[in-house]
């Protein structure tokens, strides 16, 4: 079987019978017993390391597996775990966490709240036994069996979640076993009851911790329904929550493949908008700005979503560059998002008076991971006829590009909308070239050497050798 590792430790973890490890959803689990230690390797007891002899016999620990002494392998427990009706022997070593998954079958509600407040502690001093004798899966089956009326025992249950969580190198195998549908279901049942904010900020903190960690866990999380209490807490009065709660679904939008779960959540995609347009807090507008701005990098259909929403609430991207001229990461993520919208080719009027605020942006001295954002969206509107006016009585913004000292990329696109104006506007485009110098435009396309070759070469084909008569 495989182990995995928390800390120091090499751990087996317990699986339990059937298909599906998952166990959120299972009204009872039970537990693959373990494989039995044989007597001839073991010489002395495996915890307190007597030797065995004649009088101090091997006994097997019927949760471990371990060949043990009399005097650490003497408790006498009921497992249901196993569906064993008898009472079976258990060593010294598995009785904290053995106790509590056994208890956990109990229909008794004082015994549920037992186990959990015994595993809080165990969580903490002895993680790894919590994993090999089925801890980890008695937490997700509880989490599922309690109701509103039993916050205390949910909140314990959140805390051990998160106790658990803390060792990265286990989420992948907690995620499997349900964990993340434990958090959706804490997060679901807790907002709904007055008061709760320290069980929400610990499950909402833990499920942050898996929506970091891989793309694959951003999608579980979609997959058990995160999303819609992720937006309801991002509304929460209380400013941690709604951080954290924001925080965590600009992770989850870091994968793509999550979109459209997020845009299909009802007045999703508005609510996130209304918020850049009305939020007094900078963190706040930059989280939720950039989990836009990863969506607009999306099909045309999300492309045009956008626009159209962003529009009924008041053009609220563009608006942040305005509102936030001091806040570099505000504007790139704003500026980002535009160039990314600007190929949306049904939207260009709605986007309109993007352009001009792209461009009184690029006359202040930005930073020049803000201004490539910005040039990069002026090249991709320059496509359109629509915007050449105003780019054309800004040329001389755009054309100092072309010498900026930021990087070649820059230099490229600023190429790139020259050249789409000049394609729209030959004329005017080229009066403007010249007023502005036309020398720097010329260098910085001789420098594109792969499009001088393809230039060339489409001349070359226009230039058959022929013979004069
Ligand atoms: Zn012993
Ligand atoms: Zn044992």
């Amino acid at each position: 079987m495989a182990t995995i590792r928390i800390d120091t430790e090499q751990v087996t973890p317990a699986k339990v019978e059937g298909d599906s490890q998952n166990v959120f959803r299972a009204s009872k689990f039970v537990l693959m017993k373990p494989k039995w230690q044989s007597d001839e390797s073991a010489s002395a007891c495996g915890l307190c390391k007597s030797k065995f002899n004649q009088i101090r016999r091997r006994h097997h620990c019927r949760t471990c597996g371990r060949v043990l002494c009399a005097k650490c392998c003497s408790n006498k427990v009921p497992v249901p775990q196993f569906q064993m009706d008898s009472l079976e022997r258990v060593c010294n070593g598995c009785m904290p966490v053995v106790t509590c998954v056994t208890m956990s079958h109990s229909e008794e509600q004082e015994f549920l709240c037992r186990a959990v407040s015994s595993l809080e502690i165990i969580c903490r001093d002895n993680p790894a036994s919590v994993l090999a004798l089925g801890g980890a899966q008695t937490l997700v089956y509880l989490a599922r069996k309690m109701s509103g009326c039993q916050m205390k025992t949910l909140g314990q249950i959140t805390t051990c979640l998160h106790t658990l969580c803390l060792h990265s190198g286990v989420l992948l195998w907690y995620s499997e076993i349900g964990f993340i549908d434990a958090l959706t279901h804490i997060l679901q049942i807790s907002s709904s009851v007055q008061d709760q904010s320290g069980m929400i900020s610990e499950a909402l903190d833990t499920l942050r911790i898996f929506s970091k960690t891989s793309d694959s866990l951003k999608r579980k999380a979609v997959q058990c329904g995160c999303i819609a209490p992720l937006l309801h807490l991002g509304q929460s009065d209380n400013p941690f929550i709604s951080l954290v709660s924001m925080t965590t679904l600009g992770l989850i939008a870091e994968c793509s493949a999550t979109h459209n779960a997020i845009l299909s959540q009802k007045n999703a995609l508005r609510d996130l908008l209304s918020r850049v347009n009305s939020s007094k807090d900078d963190k706040d507008v930059e989280i939720v700005l950039r989990m836009i701005m990863l969506m607009s990098a999306g099909n045309q259909e999300t492309k045009h979503r956008i626009v159209c929403e962003d529009s009924s609430v008041g053009s609220a991207i563009s608006q942040v560059i305005k509102k936030w001229p001091s806040h570099p990461q505000i504007l790139a993520n704003a500026a980002c998002a535009i160039a990314n919208l600007a190929t949306s080719c049904d939207d260009q009027v709605t986007l309109q008076n993007s352009v001009i605020v792209l461009l009184q942006a690029l006359s202040q001295n930005l930073p020049g991971y803000v201004s490539i954002h910005c040039i990069r969206a002026l090249a991709n509107f320059a496509k359109y006829e629509l915007h050449a006016n105003a780019l054309l009585s800004n040329f001389p913004i755009i054309m100092q590009l072309l010498n900026s000292s930021y990087g070649p990329l820059i230099n490229s696109h600023a190429l790139r909308c020259i050249f789409n104006v000049l394609q729209q506007r030959a004329v005017d485009a080229s009066k403007a070239i010249e007023r502005c110098g036309s020398q720097e435009l010329i260098l910085r396309l001789a420098e594109r050497e792969s499009v001088m070759r393809d230039l060339l070469a489409s001349m070359d084909r226009d230039a058959p050798s022929i013979a004069t008569e």
